[in-house]
């Protein structure tokens, strides 16, 4: 059986789980150093995201693979013993995290989850370069979508139309 308490275990993954966690501020330094500004843990965003970028309507998760479950992933094992703990201890994780991802999409924000095997000094580079280039295209697009509806309201109309078409000619 698990020899920690409850209240150990609690402790135990907060610590584990902690901020200022090296991947996280390897994410930061980078994203510091390329000129893009954020603020940490947004105490009122769902999922309290690592770090929220406004400008670009961006939050981003740096997450360890073994506690939110990594699928595919090397460095996600469950361990040997109290398979069931850990199975449904991972399985809430994952589904707290998805939830949470919706939550924020919903209310317009992009969701990056970076995943801790993605910082490992073999890829991190890559990882990173393709973190500011997905963010640069996300506010590119963003300045798009603007633009378009406030041009082109028109066309909009225009597009929605042969829907209601189709939905008349069904019901006759
Ligand atoms: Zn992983």
């Amino acid at each position: 059986m698990d020899k920690l308490t409850k209240e150990q275990r609690h402790r135990c993954m907060s610590a584990i789980k902690g901020r200022n966690t090296k991947p996280e501020i390897l994410v930061r330094k980078f994203l510091f150093s390329r000129g893009f500004r954020y603020r940490l843990n947004h105490p009122h965003l769902p999922g309290h995201p690592d770090l929220v970028l406004r400008k670009y309507r961006t939050v981003i998760f740096v997450n360890g693979c073994f506690w939110h479950g990594h699928e595919n992933c090397k460095y996600f094992r469950l361990p040997k013993t109290n398979i069931d703990f850990w199975s449904n201890k991972i399985k809430r994780n994952k589904e707290r995290d998805k939830k949470e991802q919706c939550q924020l999409a919903a209310m317009g924000w992009h969701c990056i989850t970076i995943w801790e095997c993605q910082l490992k000094p073999k890829v991190r580079i890559q990882t990173l370069e393709s973190l500011a280039y997905t963010l640069n295209h996300i506010f590119l697009e963003d300045r798009k979508i603007k633009t378009y509806e406030l041009s082109d309201t028109d066309s909009t109309l225009v597009a929605a139309e042969p829907e209601v078409t189709y939905g008349r000619n069904k019901q006759q």
